[in-house]
């Protein structure tokens, strides 16, 4: 089990006092990608890891079976004409082995009843091929989003805007210029914000699996003392604090 993906956390984010569910998986997707086109299929990988995404392959109805049933994914881009599978079982597959992961036909056939009937199954949305990269993703977005009920791509807490759709952070109109990881890492403390998150959470997060093998926790210090640093530009204060022995706290500067 993929250790990023397992709780949910609660997070006001507006200026009234409502509360919007966040998952984290909203900040790092893990997709699966179902297609025997193999030149589409890692196309649409590319462009997806590009976007921040994190994408697996499976290239037959077995492998996809096998891996949906060892694997947490948030999503499931699932072709229903495969060599050796029929795209609709595995669907329900999924769906028997109570997967969470939503999931998107990209499907050639573009008959009526194919479509109503994954619908029907389960599946969140329906993409014709050929579509686009840009409406896949927007697509995906937008089954997240009604999924955990959020409304928009963004948080505001003052001047600061984080922008989940870009990946990026704003201080006012200005980009704070972060690297991918401390994107990953900020965006993930200030979701937990003013709650103390752990290098063992911060680590699951940004590596995932991986981290066990070549994690060390100095890395996150280290991305920790640059983020303060392009910060300190922008805030005031002690809004990144260190947990003696546990781990960071980012504090609501508006509180
Ligand atoms: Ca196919």
């Amino acid at each position: 089990m993929n250790g990023i993906l397992c709780f949910y956390i609660e997070q006001d984010i507006d200026n009234f006092g409502s509360f919007y569910p966040y998952h984290i998986y909203y900040i790092q997707m893990n997709l699966l990608i179902v297609e025997d086109e193999i030149s589409l299929s890692d196309e649409i990988r590319r462009f997806l890891e590009k976007e921040g995404f994190k994408c697996d392959e499976a290239h037959t109805g077995r492998i996809a079976s096998d891996k949906i049933f060892s694997n947490e994914y948030d999503m499931i881009l699932l072709d229903l004409g495969l060599p050796d599978y029929e795209g609709i079982d595995l669907l329900k597959e999924a769906i028997k082995n109570k997967s969470e992961a939503s999931v998107i036909i990209i499907s050639a056939r573009t008959a009526l009843e194919d479509r109503i009937m994954g619908l029907d199954l389960g599946a969140d949305d329906y993409l014709s091929k050929p579509f686009s990269l840009i409406e896949l993703k927007s697509r995906i977005l937008a089954v997240t989003r009604r999924k955990h009920g959020l409304k928009g791509n963004v948080i505001r807490i003052g001047s600061l805007e984080i922008n989940f759709n870009k990946r990026k952070v704003f201080y006012g109109a200005e980009e704070i210029p972060l690297t991918k990881k401390e994107y990953d890492i900020f965006s993930f403390l200030v979701l937990n914000k003013n709650k103390v998150t752990t290098r063992l959470q911060i680590s699951e997060h940004i590596w995932g699996d991986i981290f066990e093998e070549n994690y060390n926790s100095n890395y996150i210090d280290v991305h920790i003392k640059n983020l303060r640093k392009k910060l300190t530009e922008y805030l005031e204060g002690n809004f990144l604090e260190t947990v003696r022995g546990i781990g960071f706290r980012f504090i609501d500067p508006e509180i």
